[in-house]
């Protein structure tokens, strides 16, 4: 089955340039695209090589940079077996790109670790050690294309309302909430498309975990949450339990404290307890461990630390029933899945995606913190919602797809449209500010609008500046408003 939509809001995406043309095997990506596939790392990771044939693994591919430096910051990469090494990551099409742009003399690419080209050159090139990005994609070029976009301008600082907010606001409310849908489904087609290509290379339940690990990152930690999904093949055992996959995960992360507190008997008991199961295990995964340079930690909630992350990671693991019980709660029978309020779905997936609860970490936020007076789950409703749109209904959907079973995927569409609206975030209330104006927080009570207004921002607003240079949107909207629609969303 295809995961491409024909619906308005996925036309307007081809038509208005959001979604570059590109012949299969002729052309070389654009060059934002090129950036979104690397930001992305949609690309099949572990079969990446330098051009003198060393294994690359990228640990995390760098933050994009608009600065006129390289394109990415701060990535870290492993070479072979060597210890992973922090530096900047260029891309280029071409390795000649390297000298022919001057990069070779600039100091601002004095910290350049990697090139990353699409075409190999055909004999070795000055500069960097190179990868070749043509051949290791996970999914068609053009496929990638519909759901990474193309070309931008580069942007501007964002202080200005959007002109497409005057046509926004004519729409109405019904029309405005069909618009939204069409971007949200968009977006779900995309991120299944993801976790179909990635269920090619490595498996279902793999694919699974990859998403779950990476939506446990949440926005600062995706990409060391994400390796340590694709190491899982590792590091599972079967009948491990959960205190002993929290001391190995963590280990393998290196996000166990090196020191006690000293003043926390609680807190030291358990880090000692889990620092007697990594001393025994250390060996046998010291080629795994993350570097602790590869966590960004600075300014996270201790209820969003990855150690409680991880410690939730290691119920699931342990139990070994979590992706079962997701078949199961997606293939409820379908009358009743119609009967189901939002608010009952979420609850049924938080009590599959919630463990029992766990001595330490009910009473304690991250290894360090102070037993706290009131218990607190594992899990939020808030985070139920994150892996619901970022991982659980996207996958399950995907291989309802693939597997062409029509009811279930209509099912979980509906599920993904109906769900309440998840925690709000800044990219969220920058956009309401800019595209819809005066609309507040409680106007979006899907995580479906939410969503669709951050596949809006993705396809429009990051590919423009602030005063909305050549931004096709505000005519797309004028254009539809003054046609005849129907309330219900067009699949
Ligand atoms: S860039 Fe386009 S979509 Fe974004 S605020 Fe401006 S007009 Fe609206």
């Amino acid at each position: 089955m295809s995961f491409s939509l024909n619906n308005f809001y996925a036309r307007w995406r081809r038509h208005s340039g959001a979604v570059p043309t590109l012949r299969e095997g002729a052309d070389p990506p654009p060059e934002q695209l090129l950036q979104s596939i690397w930001q992305q790392q949609r690309l099949r990771r572990d079969q990446l090589t330098t051009f003198d044939g060393q294994p690359v693994r990228i640990l995390h591919p760098g933050f994009l940079s608009r600065e006129g430096g390289p394109d990415f910051r701060a990535a870290v990469i492993q070479f072979g077996n060597h210890p992973p090494v922090s530096g900047d990551v260029e891309l280029d099409i071409v390795a000649g790109g390297w000298k022919a742009h001057g990069h070779d003399r600039n100091p601002k690419f004095k910290s350049v670790v990697l090139h990353a080209v699409w075409q190999a050159p055909t004999r070795p090139a000055a500069g960097p050690p190179l990868v070749a990005l043509h051949g290791k994609l996970d999914a068609p070029l053009a496929e990638l294309a519909e759901w990474l976009g193309g070309e931008g301008v580069p942007g501007l600082p964002e202080e200005f309302r959007g002109r497409c907010a005057a046509p926004l606001c004519e729409l109405g409310d019904d029309a405005l909430q069909q618009l939204l849908q069409q971007a949200a489904l968009v977006r779900l087609r995309g991120k299944a498309s993801q976790f179909a290509a990635r269920a090619r290379e490595a498996g279902w339940e793999q694919s699974l975990w990859e998403g779950l690990f990476r939506a446990l990152g949440y926005k600062h930690n995706p990409w060391p949450m994400q390796r340590l999904a694709e190491l899982r093949p590792r590091w599972q055992s079967k009948s491990a339990d959960a205190v002993s996959l929290q001391s190995r995960l963590l280990g393998i992360a290196n996000l166990l404290p090196t020191e006690l507190t000293r003043a926390r008997i609680e807190a030291d008991a358990h880090l000692r307890q889990l620092w007697d199961g990594w001393w025994r295990e250390r060996d046998a995964y010291e080629d795994c461990v993350l570097p602790r340079s590869l966590w960004r930690l600075h300014g996270i909630r201790p209820v969003n630390h990855p150690q409680r992350r991880l410690a939730l990671a290691a119920h699931w693991l342990a139990d070994g029933k979590l992706v079962t019980s997701l078949e199961r709660w997606a293939t409820a029978p379908c009358d009743d899945r119609r009967k189901r309020t939002s608010r009952r779905q979420v609850s049924e997936l938080a009590a599959v995606l919630q463990p029992a609860p766990d001595e330490f970490w009910s009473r304690h936020l991250t290894l360090r913190s102070r037993r706290s007076a009131k218990p607190q789950l594992l899990l939020g409703d808030a985070r139920v919602t994150d892996l619901a749109m970022n991982a659980v209904l996207p996958w399950l959907w995907a291989r309802a797809a693939e597997g062409n079973e029509a009811s279930l995927t209509d099912n979980l569409q509906t599920a993904y449209l109906m769900w309440p609206a998840g925690e709000d975030n800044s990219v969220l209330k920058l956009a309401r500010q800019r595209l819809l104006g005066a609309a507040s927080e409680k106007d979006f009570n899907t995580a479906s609008a939410q969503q669709g207004l951050l596949q809006i921002v993705r396809d429009f607003c990051d590919r423009s500046n602030a005063i909305c240079d050549h931004c096709r949107f505000p005519e797309l909207v004028k254009a539809w408003g003054m046609e005849p629609h129907s309330a219900s969303p067009q699949r």
